[in-house]
């Protein structure tokens, strides 16, 4: 079944930024990053529960995971994890068929996403149960920590919620390993959810920094 969602990704041309100069998604070039070397980098997960359940804000299937993460230093809580198709960030002008966002928050409410970028390949298991529970109402066994690479190398900007009101001051970690999601898991997302990639945006007077652990 195809949800209705009420954003239209045919119209985002007309989507309004609140502020316009520092987007995302973003085409990163690796070879124009910075390398980060200060002493704070570096990305820390901990997930409290194996237990997650969906949430449908009309806007995108939202996985709530209960965790924490230190994100350059600083403590961050996760609010929920959603997914993208296709990939809305791309690296060296290379597209992928998934991103997923894992959205956080710190004490200030300032938002930060971790975002995986999933290549065409083998099965991803804890996928296929996002997948299969996509409609139910059921609490969901999966470990979110899977749903990230062991390799927690980064690009790191700042930039935007990609869905409206497209709020900037938004801290992104792009890991830099790919995980893997089969052909028919691609086309099972498309169809339960429609395509919602936003198109790529200007990098303006923006830095791109890698952080290579
Ligand atoms: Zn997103």
């Amino acid at each position: 079944m195809l949800k209705s969602f009420l954003i239209d990704y045919l119209q985002q041309e007309k989507w309004q930024p609140d502020g316009g100069e520092a987007q995302s998604p973003i085409a990163i070039v690796t070879q124009d990053t910075i390398t980060q070397t200060d002493e704070n980098a570096g990305l820390y997960f901990s997930f409290e529960k194996e237990v997650c359940n969906f949430n449908n804000n009309g806007q995108n299937l939202q996985l709530l995971a209960l965790g924490e993460a230190i994100l350059n230093g600083e403590r961050h809580v996760l609010m929920q994890v959603h997914f993208h198709s296709e990939a809305e960030h791309t690296i060296d002008g290379q597209s992928f068929p998934l991103e997923g966002h894992f959205v956080y928050q710190n004490g200030n409410g300032e938002l930060a996403v971790v975002a995986v970028l999933f290549a065409e390949g083998e099965e991803n298991q804890e996928f296929q149960q996002v997948l299969a529970e996509f409609d139910s109402e059921n609490a969901l066994m999966i470990s979110a920590e899977l749903l990230l690479p062991e390799n927690k190398s980064y690009y790191h900007y700042t930039g935007s919620l990609t869905t409206p009101p497209l709020t900037e001051n938004v801290k992104w970690f792009v890991l830099q390993e790919n995980l893997t999601v089969s052909t028919s898991q691609i086309e099972a997302f498309c169809a339960l959810h429609g395509k919602n990639r936003r198109q790529l945006q200007p990098l303006n007077q923006r830095t791109v920094f890698a952080y290579h652990c």
